[in-house]
């Protein structure tokens, strides 16, 4: 017999959680179908255990960091698989939070892998459910390249279920997670070289941003080479790999590789066509502001879009899409625009709005740019120092602010209030009137000429 529910969601991350739970709050009958883990790629393979191992790398900077405060330290060992442990032992404890939260808020879980028999109908290995609405939050999944030898690095999944650390390890790839990886493994003290297949890190981000981390990344003793693709991996006799480049290079002695190339979505083996549902070429599923694919009463939201691939997109798309549904909100919808993003690189960074090439391309000389750049008071003691750089893009006679970029420690915790005031039309003046916090890096952003 089929069971019949309001409102199935297919994949419980961020987006499938999010819709299933304001469905049940809302008083409708939701189901989410998983496979794998509660809580998807954030909770088990991306932000979360990112984080975790973001925090350990800081630590050892704040160590190293000490003796210009007075203090001596004694040495410091550092335990990989203690870390792991403790990280691990959160995310389980987030995994059961899941569990029990879903029971209790009357959701049911279905496990198993789905796949769409029409637009309405899903079946899970056998079972059949089915729903007026189906939402379709798959998520994506690492790309591992085509070339002789790819199987033997690892993805950001690899990494995270690494039980020892790699002493010398090559990444290949330039984006967010490239970039992280790479600053935590630095951190923590594994020897770290990173391939950019072009000439910059962080291609889409103001390039004072990407020069700025480029500069401490290289401070900091990360090996970039530029310029540089993978052709083949060979791996030697004595476990280590070596990397042949496209300039005929070989690279070689590395005990790890990761590739952090990019992502694509989860859409294949879904039952997509059955439906009649549309995908991309890239087999993203496009939808309208409003999350609708192209088949009524089915959805998609979170990085099987192709939007950005943010776990409070994903959240902030399901939250809406079930008020609209459900709560008589009917032009409930997520605005994509102005969605504020933190890289945690060491140091990272916070970025919302237009770069300043997207300002100048869209309003011209229209464009006012105010920036910054200086070392944190912190860094003035300590042995090593670290730049932050910060910029305001501008727009028009009231220099309404469209983008603030800040690289720095304390980026990451400084941009979210910027990006309230953004989305109210702040204009610099009002960050002027502004009275500043001092001593901070903050005060900075409401202090610029
Ligand atoms: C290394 C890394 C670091 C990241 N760091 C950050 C960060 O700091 N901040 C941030 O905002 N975002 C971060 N992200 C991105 C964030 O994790 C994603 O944007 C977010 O998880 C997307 O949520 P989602 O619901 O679309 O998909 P997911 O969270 O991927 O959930 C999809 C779920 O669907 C399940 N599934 C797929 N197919 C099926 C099927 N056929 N049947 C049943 N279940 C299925 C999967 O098992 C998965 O659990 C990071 C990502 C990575 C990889």
């Amino acid at each position: 017999m089929t069971k019949h529910y309001d409102l199935i969601a297919i994949g419980a991350g961020s987006g499938g959680l999010s819709v299933a739970e304001r469905g049940a709050l809302h008083g409708k009958r939701c189901a989410v179908i998983e496979s794998g883990p509660l809580g998807g790629t954030c909770v088990n393979v991306g932000c979360v255990p990112k984080k975790v191992m973001w925090f350990g790398a800081s630590l050892a900077h704040a160590l190293d960091d000490a003796a210009g405060y007075g203090f001596t330290l004694h040495g410091h060992d550092f335990d990989w698989s203690r870390l792991k442990a403790a990280r691990d032992g959160y995310v389980g404890g987030i995994n059961d939070w899941y569990g029990n939260y879903l029971a209790d808020s009357g959701i049911d879980l279905l496990r198993g892998t789905a796949r769409l028999i029409d637009a309405r109908t899903v079946e899970i290995e056998g079972a059949i459910y089915s729903a007026d609405h189906v939402v379709i939050a798959t998520g994506g999944e690492p790309v591992v390249p085509d070339l002789p030898g790819a199987e033997h690095g690892i993805t950001s999944d690899g990494f995270f279920a690494l039980e020892t650390q790699p002493k010398r390890v090559a990444i290949a790839g330039s984006g967010y997670i490239a970039v992280e990886l790479a600053g935590l493994l630095n951190g923590l003290g594994s020897e770290v070289t990173l391939l950019l297949r072009r000439e910059h890190l962080l291609g889409a981000f103001d390039p004072m941003l990407r020069d700025t981390l480029m500069e401490s990344m290289v401070d900091a003793g990360i090996n970039i080479l530029s310029s540089t693709q993978t052709h083949e991996v060979r791996r030697h006799q004595d476990g280590t790999l070596n990397l042949i480049t496209g300039k005929g290079q070989a690279l070689g002695g590395f005990d790890g590789l990761i590739w952090a190339i990019g992502r694509r979505p989860r859409s294949a083996g879904l039952g997509l066509e059955a439906a009649g549902i549309e995908t991309d070429p890239r087999g993203f599923i496009p939808t309208d502001d409003f999350q609708n694919t192209n088949v009524p009463g089915v959805y998609a939201l979170g990085d099987v879009t192709g939007r950005p691939a943010l776990t409070p997109v994903a959240i902030a798309a399901g939250r809406r899409l079930a008020d609209r549904l459900f709560g008589g909100q009917p032009e409930r919808h997520l605005d994509y625009s102005l969605i504020p993003t933190v890289v945690f690189s060491h140091p990272p960074i916070g970025t919302v709005g237009l770069t300043e090439e997207q300002a100048r391309a869209e309003h011209g000389d229209a464009v006012k740019i105010y920036q910054t750049r200086f070392t944190a008071m912190y860094h003035a003691l300590a042995p090593h120092s670290v730049a932050t750089a910060m910029k305001l893009v501008c727009i028009g006679a009231q220099e309404k602010v469209v983008g603030c970029h800040i690289i720095g420690p304390g980026a990451d915790e400084m941009l979210q209030g910027f990006a309230v005031a953004m989305r109210m039309g702040a204009t610099k003046r009002d960050f002027d009137d502004t009275i500043a916090i001092h001593p901070t890096s903050a005060e900075e952003l409401v202090t610029m000429r």
